[in-house]
């Protein structure tokens, strides 16, 4: 709850406290094999805002094991077919009622699947931004297609910037897991100092938000690179518990255990999403959602680190039970806003008219409209610290794009996707005037929760 920052729905949070034994439990029995200490009991992580160790863990690829169990038991069961690197492009909707997806299937022929309840769990859209831990499929695809079909989308101004991906020109954006630091590895300047302590009593282990931005402002300060360093703890030990990431930096010719490591901030996960009831409804009678495309209002402004997989666990079991009921829609919670009128999207003659100047001001060409060019707007005007003059401009510029034609073909189609879902996070940042969570506005720094406290939501037409 305090790592949320004053907006994590107590009833999500009391779900996931309760039922979250339990499918660990589930899993355990169906062979998860989990990090164990030397006398045979969970080894458990720690991690940033975590007051004790709580974190099961399975080296560093926890989510790879989690997903190695469910894929097994999902492959034994008879009644299940899976379709492999199918593309979903659309919700079917007949009468307000989701009733499958349109999908292009391997061979790049549009399919469909009906069905009485489906479930979007398409993940996350850490591809919006230049810089991101994300794979390449987290281009937010679940947010867009349901915000088109008409679902309610909520809180997408709150995105988690991981402080530490690695920061090294010309190699991946990788993730250096902020477990390092539970396990007491070190933030340096590039004159070697510790300086977290300087920001936040909790120092290295302040919350992702606050460790993002101060990594920022001290390497404004001290024009130079943040590290990260175990240099002072036990060689044989970061090796065994940290192997994917010791490998990883081997293959950019570091040295995990030795070595400076370079890191900066990415985005990591979107709080926000489509908005779900506790049982994973969406506002669409028919739709569910669970996991990161998901809104259930748990993670608050930020997510609790080690939270998402186990929320995934969660409220993917929960939209089970509710899928073999009749479908119905989530009602609105209390604590939701609908944001209505168009005072977020400027369309003023002077927008009309100077459209394309301001596309090109934004770095959007109008004829040259590119994912990286979306990108890179995103990063600069969206990210770590945001405006409103910088927010407006994006939104001007990615309403003009969403008002363009896209290529006919799946490559124009993520790039409407992406386009959707970054003027969906553009529009929701320049309208909460405070600064809470993973949402920072350099012009209005301080959380008023008197006017803000509450979660917005967007649904087409509003
Ligand atoms: C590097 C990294 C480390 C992390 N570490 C942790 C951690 O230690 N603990 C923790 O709790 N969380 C962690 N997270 C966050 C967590 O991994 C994710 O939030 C979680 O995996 C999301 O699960 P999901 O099932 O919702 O989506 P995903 O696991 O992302 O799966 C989404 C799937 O949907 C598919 N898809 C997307 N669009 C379409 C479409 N249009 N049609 C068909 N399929 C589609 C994708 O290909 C993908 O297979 C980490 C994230 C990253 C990036």
């Amino acid at each position: 709850m305090r790592a949320g920052d004053g907006l994590c729905d107590e009833a999500a949070v009391g779900v996931l406290v309760e039922e979250g034994p339990r499918y660990v439990g589930e899993l355990l029995e169906w062979g998860a094999r989990f990090d164990r200490d030397a006398n045979g009991q969970p080894a458990l992580g720690r991690e940033a805002a975590h007051s004790v160790r709580r974190v099961l863990h399975a080296g560093d690829a926890t989510g790879r094991e989690i997903g190695r169990v469910l894929w097994e038991r999902v492959r034994a069961l008879p009644t299940v077919r899976v379709v492999d690197h199918a593309l979903v492009t659309e919700l079917i909707v007949t009468g307000g009622r989701v009733e499958g997806v349109v999908f292009s299937d391997r061979e790049g022929y549009l399919q469909e699947a009906r069905a009485a309840a489906t479930l979007l769990a398409t993940g996350g859209a850490g591809q919006v931004f230049r810089e991101t831990t994300n794979p390449a499929v987290a281009t937010g695809d679940g947010i867009a297609l349901a915000y088109r079909a008409g679902a309610r989308v909520a809180d997408l101004e709150f995105v988690q910037f991981h402080p530490t991906a690695l920061n090294r020109p010309g190699a991946p954006r990788f993730l250096i897991s902020e477990a390092l630091r539970g396990e007491g590895a070190r933030l340096v300047n590039d004159r070697h100092e510790a300086f977290m302590a300087r920001y936040h009593p909790d120092a290295d282990l302040a919350p992702r938000d606050i460790v993002a931005r101060s990594i920022a402002r001290e390497s404004d300060g001290t024009r130079g690179p943040v590290y990260l360093t175990l240099a002072h703890l036990d060689e044989a030990y970061v090796r065994r518990r940290f192997p994917t990431i010791d490998e990883m930096c081997r293959g950019v010719g570091l040295d995990l255990a030795h070595d400076f490591i370079p890191v900066g901030p990415a985005a990591h996960y979107v709080m926000g999403g489509v908005d779900t009831d506790d049982w994973s409804r969406t506002s669409l009678p028919g739709l569910y959602a669970a996991g990161e495309v998901a809104c259930t209002g748990l993670h608050g402004a930020n997510r609790l680190a080690s939270n998402s997989l186990l929320e995934g666990l969660v409220f993917g079991a929960r939209a089970a039970v509710a899928m073999r009921e009749p479908p119905r829609a989530a009602a609105l919670k209390a604590d939701r806003i609908v944001a209505r009128g168009s005072w977020l999207t400027v369309r003023d003659d002077h927008h009309t008219r100077g459209s394309a100047s301001q596309l090109r001001g934004a770095g959007l060409h109008p004829s040259r409209l590119t994912a990286d060019a979306v990108r890179d707007l995103m990063w600069r005007s969206a990210g770590l610290f945001r405006t409103r003059d910088d927010l407006q401009s994006a939104v001007r510029a990615l309403d003009r794009a969403q008002a363009q034609a896209f290529e006919p073909g799946l490559e124009g189609w993520r790039l409407r996707n992406l386009v959707t879902v970054a003027g969906l996070i553009a529009r929701a940042a320049v309208r909460r005037e405070e600064s809470r969570g993973g949402h920072f506005r350099a012009d209005f720094p301080t959380r008023a929760d008197r006017s803000w406290r509450v979660h917005i939501v967007d649904e087409i037409g509003c």
